[in-house]
C-alpha cells in the first residue's frame, strides 16, 4: 500500500488494513452518536432554537450510527507522513468500507490517496 499524490509522489504505508469486528464497529458508531446525543441534550435548554436543534442532533445521531457502522476496515496512520512535504499526517486513522477516502495534507495543501495493492 502507498500514499500517493496527484504529482506522482508516493510513499509506502507501513501499517496494514485492519478488519473491524462487529463489536468494534458498534462501539465506534455509538461513540459518534453519543456526541450528537450530548449536543441534543445540551440544546434542550436553548429557548426557541431547541425546536430545531434537538431534532437535528437526534437525526445526526442516527445518521452517525448508520454511517460509522458501515465502515468495516481501517488503516492506522500514526507513523505515516505526507509523500510530498514529508510532514506527519494530521489524521491518525482512516475508516472506510471499500476504498479509503481521500486525505488532505494541511502542511502543503495536497490531496492524498491511499492506493491499495490488494485488499488482503
Ligand atoms: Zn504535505
Amino acid at each position: 500500500m502507498n500514499i500517493v499524490t496527484d504529482s506522482g509522489h508516493s510513499r509506502p504505508l507501513k501499517n496494514k488494513i485492519v478488519e473491524l469486528t462487529s463489536s468494534q464497529r458498534l462501539k465506534r458508531s455509538f461513540k459518534a452518536a453519543g456526541i450528537y446525543l450530548g449536543l441534543a441534550l445540551g440544546s434542550v435548554f436553548i429557548p426557541v432554537f431547541h425546536f430545531i436543534l434537538v431534532p437535528l442532533f437526534l437525526t445526526l445521531a442516527l445518521w452517525a450510527v448508520v454511517s460509522h457502522y458501515k465502515d468495516t476496515r481501517f488503516i492506522d496512520l500514526t507513523d505515516s507522513s505526507c509523500p510530498s512535504c514529508q510532514q506527519a499526517l494530521k489524521e491518525s486513522a482512516v475508516y472506510f468500507k471499500d476504498q479509503p477516502s481521500r486525505l488532505y495534507c494541511y502542511q502543503c495543501r495536497t490531496q492524498l490517496w491511499i492506493r491499495m495493492d490488494s485488499l488482503h
